[in-house]
């Protein structure tokens, strides 16, 4: 339950106020510079504070509080605040069927409609370069050449791609090597029948592993489980773990040092834990699977995928899509756009702006992609247009004035 005192949830506020209205540019070089645990004071707070205002980035985005920028949690924080505030704006979106059903597959046969071919299981092996710009890839020992080349590879293998040539031809890549990820996995467990859990996700605070999760069924309006199964599945429950670094309740160790079984296990002890066996007995699992980049190495698992997390300062190692060698672009959701997290929403604002920077470097004629990036409350806008002016002068920003009431009271009467 949260016991955190009134006085407390103001305090949040009230930083949270200082974030709204801000200009871009104290986001972007006083708050990237500062954790999110610093930024609310969480050192200061009581535990509670503590695990539901600074510890629930974890949950939500494999962040520690310690580790994040404050300029990404806070202005990730503000557009859950005003999704939840603003009627006309959905809270949450999720897909209305399995992911391939209703995303992967038309996708992919729409490209195929409009010409492209698709070849799968075809590694990039390596970005040959003279220097200046891109002159080949090399997919299966063979070399490909391009007029234009699109790099939409997880940021790790990016980094492994970057040559001491191609890093001349593209001195934006060297911040590559400089993102952080974090493991952020998945299981589904197929259920004989639909266990509602929550209308949305929802998130297991106490969990040791940092679970969320959510219950499909309710979504998948015209996708019955129970057909593609002769009837043997009824609810499908999607659960991530997004801390592997934790010991667990069954094996008293963390994620990361268990066997594929055991993290399933462990997942699924952990969920029960928090709505009891009577809602989710063992006999109602079907089956289960894991997410296959989790591989099993000789001393734990190995992750195939981990996510990109912004940690303090990372904005500033962030490529932008198009980059110094002008037949080369950047795709993916490590790229520098206004959509600040590593979700879909940041790759696909990435591939737009790349397809912009293709369309102005090249001869083609049409017209560029339109682009946005997060909304916020246009109400704030003349207090961030004064923070402006107040930044330019080299002055704070009027809300840390009772911060530093606030710290210094601290300090003399803790
Ligand atoms: C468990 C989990 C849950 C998530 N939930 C959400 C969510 O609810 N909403 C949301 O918006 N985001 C979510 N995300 C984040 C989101 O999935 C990613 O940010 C997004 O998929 C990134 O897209 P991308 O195109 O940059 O990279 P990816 O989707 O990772 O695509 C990169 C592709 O490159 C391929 N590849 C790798 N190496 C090579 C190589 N050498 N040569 C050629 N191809 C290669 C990979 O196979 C892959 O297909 C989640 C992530 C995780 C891990």
């Amino acid at each position: 339950g949260r016991t955190f005192p009134n006085r407390e949830i103001a305090h949040f506020l009230s930083r949270l106020a200082v974030l709204a209205t801000s200009c871009r540019q104290r986001r972007e070089d006083d708050f990237e510079s500062t954790s999110w645990w610093e930024f609310i004071d969480a050192a200061e707070m009581s535990p509670a504070y503590r695990k539901h205002l600074a510890r629930s980035t974890q949950s939500l985005v494999a962040l520690r509080p310690e580790d994040g920028s404050a300029r990404t949690v806070g202005s990730i924080y503000l557009q859950l605040l005003f999704g939840q505030l603003d009627p006309d704006r959905p809270a949450e979106r999720v897909l209305d069927g399995p992911t391939s059903d209703v995303w992967l597959d038309p996708w992919a046969a729409y490209l195929r409609d409009q010409g492209v071919t698709i070849h799968t299981d075809a590694p990039v092996t390596a970005i040959e370069s003279d220097g200046e710009r891109v002159t080949a890839v090399v997919v299966d020992g063979e070399r490909a050449t391009a007029d234009y080349y699109v790099a939409a590879v997880p940021v790790e293998v990016m980094a492994d791609l970057v040559t001491p040539e191609l890093e001349r031809a593209a001195p934006s890549l060297s911040g590559t090597r400089r993102v952080d990820t974090a493991w952020m996995n998945g299981v589904q467990f197929y259920l004989d029948r639909d266990v509602e859990l929550a209308t949305g996700h929802a998130v297991f605070l106490d969990s040791p592993w940092a679970l969320t999760a959510i219950s499909q069924r309710q979504f998948w309006a015209d996708h019955d489980p129970s057909e593609r199964s002769n009837g043997g599945v009824e609810g499908v429950l999607s659960v991530i773990a997004s801390d592997w670094d934790t010991p667990g309740i069954v094996y008293d160790k963390p994620g990361r040092e268990c066997t594929r079984e055991e993290a399933v296990a462990e997942i699924w002890a952990q969920l029960q834990a928090h709505v009891g066996t009577d809602v989710l007995p063992d006999e109602a699992r079907v089956t289960h699977l894991l997410d296959p980049e989790l591989q099993q190495g000789e001393d734990g698992l190995r992750n195939g995928s981990p996510l990109v997390i912004n940690t303090v300062g990372s904005l500033h190692h962030r490529p932008e899509a198009g980059t110094a060698a002008d037949n080369l672009v950047l795709a993916a959701d490590y790229v520098r756009v206004e959509t600040d997290l590593a979700t879909m929403e940041a790759a696909n604002e990435a591939g737009r702006h790349a397809a912009n920077a293709v369309l102005s470097r090249s001869s083609v004629r049409a017209r560029p992609v339109q682009t946005w990036g997060l909304e916020e409350p246009s109400v704030f806008d003349p207090l961030k247009r004064q923070d402006e002016l107040r930044y330019n002068l080299g002055l704070p920003h009027p809300g840390e004035a009772s911060h530093d009431a606030w710290r210094l009271a601290r300090s003399i009467a803790p």
